[in-house]
């Protein structure tokens, strides 16, 4: 139920099994010197149609494009404001609702906070907007918190660290580099910084030296049985 994928008839079909939709959100973002610009969209799709073969769900195709703050000057990210990523929400959930759709997952690759505050806030304004739909907003940092125990060894890790390699090095392999290097910065509180390379020099956030194949697998099955369960009771869920 991929829906590049399909046809008029096997759409049409496919929407007998299911109303519910996965949305996935990606960015164009640098992930240091040793995994691909694409990582997060590659990370959220691949989880998202792992997920529509363990239950039957739709995969609507993935929007590259976030919202990057504290790497916009790291070489190779390429972001878009946060307006335009809430009308994109807006728009596509909108798109989707005339086609029969109901029940919208909203996941994203990249955990950014201001990127995923205007998932959140167009979510808002589609469930004011239409009676009959259910939503729900998370990144895939929130599905590695619940399956991160002893999995997962690095406290804190969320950039092209042990997380983020270990999937690429499960998924896409070849465009995996070595050298990638433990970093964790510390950006001043509370005060905006206009030179962000000072802070991140890097660009990695954690400890891709943890990172290996067999935990990039184990993960990403975990993220999708975690990510069905969270399906299921969106599907289910009243009020
Ligand atoms: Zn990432």
């Amino acid at each position: 139920m991929i829906i590049e994928n399909l046809n008029i008839s096997s759409f049409t079909d496919c929407l007998d099994k299911s109303r519910t939709l996965i949305l996935p959100f990606g960015s164009v973002e640098e992930h240091g010197t040793h995994l691909p610009i694409g990582t997060d969209t590659i990370h959220v799709y691949e989880l998202a149609m792992l997920a529509s073969r363990l239950y039957p769900v739709f995969v609507a195709p993935p929007v590259w494009y976030g919202l990057c703050r504290s790497t916009s000057q790291h070489a190779g990210t390429l972001g878009i404001k946060g307006s335009t990523l809430r009308a994109l929400v807006i728009d596509i959930v909108v798109a989707a609702y005339s086609q029969g759709f109901r029940n919208f997952v909203l996941i994203s690759g990249h955990a950014g906070g201001t990127h995923m505050a205007f998932v959140a806030d167009a979510g808002e304004e589609l469930l004011q907007r239409f009676s009959d739909v259910k939503i729900a907003v998370l990144t895939v940092l929130d599905l590695v918190a619940k399956i991160a125990d002893g999995l997962v060894e690095t406290d804190g890790d969320s950039h092209a660290g042990e997380v983020e390699t270990s999937l690429m090095l499960y998924l896409r392999p070849d465009f995996v580099r070595k050298g990638g290097v433990k970093e964790f910065p510390s950006f001043p509180k509370h005060i905006l910084t206009r030179n962000k390379l000072r802070y991140w020099p890097g660009g990695v956030w954690g400890d891709p030296e943890k990172a290996s194949i067999e935990k990039g697998n184990q993960i990403l099955q975990k993220e999708a049985e975690a990510l069905v369960v969270l399906i299921r009771k969106l599907e289910q869920f009243e009020g």
